[in-house]
């Protein structure tokens, strides 16, 4: 998801950061870049949830959300972007609309512009 920094629907949304007990799970960081994140919310090999919920995640699912480590994020979190795949099915389990990816909502503008 997205922080507080980025105009992105990620402040109205967090639901792929409440999408399982198992995610976000570290993949190819290095010790470092996990020792960056404050211990409390780190478990042995990713992010501590409650449920399925990332303990980093604050606010309201759909309303406002923002993460409490955006700068350190693990990598499966900078990976994940609004409107792919992983995040429609994230947005689906609660109840919000499908989005489109920065590129496919781009190419729909040149396609207004040209028929215009
Ligand atoms: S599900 Fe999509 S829109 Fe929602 S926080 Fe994750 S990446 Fe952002
Ligand atoms: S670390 Fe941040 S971006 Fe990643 S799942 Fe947790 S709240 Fe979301």
């Amino acid at each position: 998801m997205a922080g507080l920094q980025d105009p992105s629907p990620c402040q109205s949304c967090g639901a792929c950061c409440s999408f399982s007990a198992d995610w976000p799970r570290f993949t190819l960081e290095e010790d470092a870049a996990i020792a960056r994140i404050p211990e409390a919310f780190v478990a042995r090999s990713g992010m501590r949830c409650i449920g399925d919920r990332c303990s980093a995640l604050q606010g309201k699912i759909g309303e406002s959300t923002a993460c409490q480590v955006y700068d350190v994020r693990p990598d499966v979190c900078r990976a994940c972007q609004p409107g792919d795949e992983e995040c429609n099915m994230a947005r689906q389990r609660f109840g919000m609309p499908e989005l489109e990816t920065e590129a496919a909502s781009k190419r729909t503008s040149v396609v207004i512009k040209v028929t215009k």
